[in-house]
């Protein structure tokens, strides 16, 4: 008989688990509390990027949902843009960051270059004069979220056996079966809970006695600008992804941003800027973590955000379009992943935190292999 399995959320992990499990000839049921996702999946830069993730850590799972991404954005007709990204270096210390970077990764990466700033002016011709050099990578993709998670629901239950049902709240989930909050019961096999950051919906005791936090960012997106662009990041991220580790002078640095950039380590600041099919720019991020958030949006953060993209780049006149706030889950404990059986046949899938989109459809194919 045809195994059946509930997934609670649309997100990205709700689809990625989705996609693994009807592969595995599950007859899946996806079901969205709003009419369309409207979480952390669609609030994100877009970028899938292997660059952030340690090659001893999450790379290969990285590259394979880039290789997902791809096969899938080719079937459904998502657009996507695979220009890469650009680390744009503004001081000594940053460049001897990149150098160790690039001794000690060029084996385990594909295309990764240290430009001068005649090579970086050819990839950003708006690179501001600070900036003297770069590492480029050919790996990183951006796909515009908002509208390739919306997107993927289509293609996946025209290709698969997986059904949606969206404006459908699951109130209780309980070993094989879910409740909707018209009272209607779903039975199957499997459950796997992709809720994401609200963690207060469902199993809320298991929520609070895990090690995690909910990081709130602030995002921007500016009107469209002429020059096709990579993705682009500054010197903080050093600080920011695994995959910096392995530089010596890290530690260095870090005690350099604190002097010279106080304001933006306290909240938690480093730019990444993603560019969309219409040319416009998507911006950000800083980072507050708690389990609690305002829902007060601050406009000095922002401020602090653009004043360090100008250290950078000089981009031609634009303006602020749209102002959002996305929240994820992060785990405490400095995983990447929190893949359970929390009641018997009832998965919970969450923790990749701010790299789901370059995780995510890996995680769900090496889980669901290892069940
Ligand atoms: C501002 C921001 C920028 C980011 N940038 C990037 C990036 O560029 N690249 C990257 O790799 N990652 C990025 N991330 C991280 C990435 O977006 C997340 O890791 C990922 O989206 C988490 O996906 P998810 O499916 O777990 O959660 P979500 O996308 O939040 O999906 C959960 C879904 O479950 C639904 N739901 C919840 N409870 C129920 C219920 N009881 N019944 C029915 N439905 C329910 C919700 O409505 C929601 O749609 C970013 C995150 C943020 C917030």
């Amino acid at each position: 008989m045809t195994k059946k399995a509930n997934i609670i959320g649309a997100g990205i992990l709700g689809l990625a688990y989705a996609k693994a499990l009807a592969e595995k000839g599950y007859e899946v049921t996806v079901f969205e509390r709003s009419q369309q996702a409207q979480g952390s999946s669609i609030r994100n830069f877009g970028m899938i990027w292997p660059i952030g993730q340690n090659s001893s850590g999450y790379l290969q799972r990285a590259m394979r949902t880039r290789e997902i991404w791809l096969e899938i954005c080719h079937k459904a007709n998502i657009w996507f843009s695979n220009n890469g990204s650009i680390q744009i270096l503004q001081n000594e210390l940053e460049i001897e960051l990149a150098e160790q970077f690039y001794q000690s990764e060029n084996k385990n990466r594909d295309g990764l270059s240290l430009f001068n700033r005649q090579q970086l002016m050819e990839k950003i011709p708006h690179a501001s004069p600070n900036a003297v050099g770069a590492i480029f990578s050919n790996t990183e993709m951006v796909v515009e979220s908002r509208e390739a998670i919306r997107q993927i629901p289509v293609y996946l239950s025209a290709n698969y056996t997986i059904n949606f049902h969206f404006n459908t709240a699951i109130t209780t989930c309980s070993p094989g079966k879910v409740a909707t909050h018209t009272g209607a019961i779903f039975e199957a096999d499997i459950c796997i809970l992709a809720s994401g950051y609200e963690t207060q919906l469902l199993y809320a005791d298991i929520f609070n006695a895990a090690p995690i936090t909910i990081s709130s960012l602030n995002m921007f997106r500016t009107t469209p600008i002429s020059s096709n662009i990579p993705s682009i990041c500054g010197g903080l991220s050093f600080l920011h992804y695994p995959a910096y580790k392995v530089c010596e002078s890290l530690p260095d640095y870090n005690d350099l941003c604190l002097q010279q950039y106080p304001a933006l380590i306290e909240n938690g600041i480093h730019l990444l800027i993603s560019q969309n099919h219409t040319g416009q720019l998507t911006i950000g991020d800083s980072h507050h973590y708690g389990n609690y958030h305002e829902p007060f949006r601050e406009d000095n953060i922002d401020d602090l955000i653009m004043d360090y993209m100008f250290e950078l780049i000089k981009p031609e006149t634009f303006k602020i379009s749209q102002r959002w706030t996305g929240q994820y889950l992060k785990m405490t404990n400095g995983k990447g992943e929190w893949f359970a059986e929390i009641e018997d046949g009832v998965f919970l899938a969450n923790g990749p935190g701010g790299a789901g989109m370059t995780l995510g459809w890996g995680m769900a194919e090496e889980t669901i292999a290892n069940l």
